[in-house]
């Protein structure tokens, strides 16, 4: 039987992010309740909190409402992804020189495979403790580290010794690591498959552990097989490195120039839906919209807008794209090509629409 390679993966996890950027550029907001998020008068939500925040049981997905009313003398902030990313490439530039395969979760949150790459350093834990350095005199962030043989574990390791922490799980001791912990801490078991392994009388990865494989391909299909292992501290999946998209476009070359604003705005909103179509697909929000015109004469020009708040709505790109196209001399001469671009991608899980309505 051949014997899979040992791996060595580390989950690198900045320590609230986003509030943590706040507190490091504005020193009167250090050791404070901090919260990054929607209008707290408003339906906003909390997307970060810092750790004084959640001392108060404060933590993010909450009612940024909420939130004021368990903690009084918090300090709400609106989000400022530009920032943020900008931040996520310096400290993603730092991790690039340790390794080359870097799978990218969020802005804050990568799996690093350094089975390949131990160098000079020799171990993963070297790695992971050099990692934390420099983020830290470079940056002046902290980032917690999970070492394991797998992402299943490293992942799980990196969260255990929140803020600031390095937890480091040799391949032998992956068992015994998982063993004590609730089902639900394993990779892709939500509220539904915790509930049917809850009706099986199983709530910690001990207890899956005991259970039969021929039982959870019963109840769970291929996906059984999967929870086993699992169970085991056993993980195949790879750290996928992929490039990190920059930005989306689209443009059109038209076989008659066109003459009128109203078709051109037609256009750039067909435009601006096909662009919105490919950030959903990816699960991507732009900050910056562009566009793109060219006249007879080839002169080509672009013009832009950087949002408060990333969007990935088609509406938001057209209504932009209109008001660029009339900073251009669209309307006095031919157009022979037009693009609308999102760029300034950062990630579009963070539900926008509710962490930003305004009421
Ligand atoms: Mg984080």
């Amino acid at each position: 039987m051949p014997v899979a390679p040992l791996r060595r993966i580390l989950h690198c996890d900045m320590d609230c992010f986003f509030a943590a950027v706040h507190m490091r550029d504005d020193p009167g907001l250090r050791g404070k309740p901090v919260v990054v998020g929607g209008d707290p008068s408003g339906r906003g939500v909390v997307a970060a909190a810092s750790y004084e925040a959640r001392k108060y049981g404060i933590h993010s997905a909450m009612p940024a409402a909420q939130a004021r009313r368990q903690c009084p003398h918090t300090i709400f902030l609106r989000p400022d992804f530009s920032r943020y990313r900008r931040e996520s490439e310096k400290i993603f530039a730092i991790y690039r020189q340790f390794t080359p395969l870097i799978q990218t979760l969020s802005l804050d949150e990568a799996y690093l495979d350094v089975s390949e790459h131990l160098g000079d350093f020799g171990s993963a834990t070297a790695i992971a403790e050099e990692i934390r350095r420099r983020v830290r005199s470079e940056r002046r962030l902290t980032v917690s580290v999970g070492v394991g043989p797998n992402k299943l574990v490293a992942k799980i390791a990196s969260d255990v010794d929140k803020p600031d922490g390095l937890t480091v799980v040799r391949p032998s001791e992956a068992e015994a690591f998982l063993a004590p912990l609730p089902v639900r801490r394993l990779y892709g078991i939500g509220p539904a498959t915790e509930k049917t392994l809850g009706e099986l009388a199983i709530t910690t990865v001990a207890e899956l552990r005991t259970t039969s494989l021929d039982l959870l391909l019963d109840r769970f299909g291929s996906w059984g097989r999967t929870l086993w292992e699992h169970s085991r501290g056993i993980d195949h999946r790879p750290v996928r490195a992929h490039q990190v998209r920059k930005s989306l476009s689209t443009e059109r070359t038209f076989e008659e120039n066109l003459r009128d604003l109203d078709s051109m705005d037609n256009i750039l909103e067909s435009m601006a839906d096909e662009v919105a179509r490919g950030l959903e697909k990816r699960r991507l929000a732009a900050c910056t919209v562009t566009i793109k015109v060219r006249y007879p004469d080839f002169t080509t020009l672009t013009r832009s807008h950087t949002l408060p708040v990333p969007t990935s709505e088609a509406a938001t790109i057209a209504t932009i794209a209109h008001e660029l196209l009339r900073r251009t001399d669209a309307a006095r001469r031919l157009v022979r090509l037009l693009g609308v671009g999102a760029s300034n991608l950062v990630p579009g899980d963070l539900g926008q629409r509710a962490l930003f309505e305004e009421t």
